[in-house]
């Protein structure tokens, strides 16, 4: 291969290109992404950058000296439009084209945007900033979504000391997730700091009030908020991709190894959907770590060393004082176990098909091991649990 690109400027991009040249790929390398900004990395935009400044170069993954000791070809600010499969053509917003030998699909996943007039949302650093400018002269904030990124976001804004509201459809935060013990135990937390959270409630109309937004409820209530979040989840972004033949469903659909059955194709990231052994199901992980294993990984297929992405994800919330971590892949419906539970700890195991599929440790990282290797051992959920 004389020329790899890789679509997608952010972490599963950075692993991938890290990885191709480790691997001593020493052909021309270029890292293409639609945002103008170095890549950088996404969580503290939630958390502390949101608390305490968002400062471009220290959210950067990497330094422009790294990109250029590896000799990487960063091109910027310019999202690709499509892709030609036959012809190994990716073409660009700027009317551009470049042509690859080998390509990795890592455009991550993006979330609906205007939702309403009066609304912002997270999941960018401009996004990041404008929110931040809003927060610092802002009053009140009414979040809508209890999920990850609304719940630390709702968490921020309180600390900064701003009345914050939160409303989401489903019956707990987070529980669409982690279920309704874990959700409840967050509700709680929250409502101990002074954040409402109002659950099995919708919005039904937004509408402008003076510089702020007034929002009607499913409940009749009506609520006027300075700062409007919207903050209900993001897709893959796979647009680029319509027509090229590359497999897209809910995210590419990838073959256990990344691969996307396209020759000289590969996916990683929040956009890959891919069949994971250990669990002996497809699944679509939109979280950091996932992002640069599977960079690395997807990078190793491209290069001929084609093995099986076998995994057991992981993730982490900071709500708070609470820092929640999350292993294994627990869905909506397992059975559910609370092992430990005080104010300030909670450790939940969950099962499916009787064995264990997850695990949710809040302030107890010294149960995540264990139960990490008992989710990668895929042992008997009934066993775990009354040992
Ligand atoms: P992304 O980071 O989404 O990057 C994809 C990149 O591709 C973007 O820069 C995008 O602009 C670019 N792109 C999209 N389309 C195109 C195109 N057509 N052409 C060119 N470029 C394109 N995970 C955790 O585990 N813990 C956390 O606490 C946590 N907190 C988070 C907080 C926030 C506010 C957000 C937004 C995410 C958080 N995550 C967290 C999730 C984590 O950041 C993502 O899983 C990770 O960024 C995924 O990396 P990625 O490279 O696959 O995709």
């Amino acid at each position: 291969m004389k020329r790899i690109v890789v679509v997608g400027g952010s972490l599963a991009g950075v692993s991938a290109v890290d990885e191709l040249r480790s691997r001593g790929f020493d052909g021309e390398l270029v890292l293409a992404g639609a945002e103008p900004h170095l890549p950088y990395t996404r969580p503290p935009l939630s958390k502390e950058a949101l608390a305490s400044g968002v400062d471009a170069p220290q959210l950067a993954l990497r330094d422009p000296r790294w990109y250029a000791e590896r000799d990487v070809t960063l091109k910027l600010g310019q999202a690709a439009t499509g892709l030609d499969v036959r012809d190994r053509l990716v073409s660009f917003a700027d009317g551009t084209t470049l042509s690859y030998d080998g390509l990795v699909i890592a455009t991550g996943s993006a979330i609906p945007r205007a939702v309403a007039p009066g609304t912002v949302e997270l999941r960018d650093l401009d996004d990041a900033r404008r929110l931040d400018g809003l927060l610092a002269t802002a009053r009140t904030v009414l979040v809508i979504g209890a999920g990850f990124i609304g719940m630390e976001t709702a968490a921020t804004a309180r600390n900064r000391g701003l009345d914050v509201t939160v409303v989401d459809v489903a019956a707990a935060p987070m529980s669409r997730a982690l279920g309704s013990h874990v959700g409840e135990w967050f509700r709680a937390k929250h409502e101990a700091h002074g954040v409402r959270i109002l659950c099995s409630t919708g919005v039904d109309r937004f509408s402008p009030n003076g510089s702020g937004t007034r929002a009607e409820l499913s409940t009749r209530e009506v609520l006027s908020a300075d700062v409007v979040l919207v903050a209900t989840g993001a897709r893959a972004s796979t647009g680029w991709l319509a027509g090229s033949g590359v497999p897209v469903g809910d995210g590419v659909e990838c073959e256990p190894t990344l691969a996307t059955g396209v020759p000289g194709v590969v996916a990683a990231g929040d956009v890959a959907r891919w069949h994971n052994g250990l669990f002996g199901e497809p699944m679509r992980v939109e979280h950091w770590t996932n992002a640069v294993e599977q960079g690395g990984h997807a990078a190793a297929t491209l290069l001929g060393d084609a093995r099986p992405f076998e995994s057991v994800p992981y993730f982490w919330t900071d709500q708070f004082d609470a820092k929640l971590r999350c292993v294994g892949r627990p869905l909506p419906g397992d059975d559910a176990e609370v092992l430990v539970e005080t104010e300030s700890k909670l450790v939940v195991a969950y099962g499916r098909e009787g064995r264990i599929s997850g695990a949710v440790c809040v302030n107890a990282a010294r149960q995540l091991a264990a139960l990490r290797q008992a989710i990668a051992e895929r042992v008997p959920f009934a066993g775990l649990v009354h040992s």
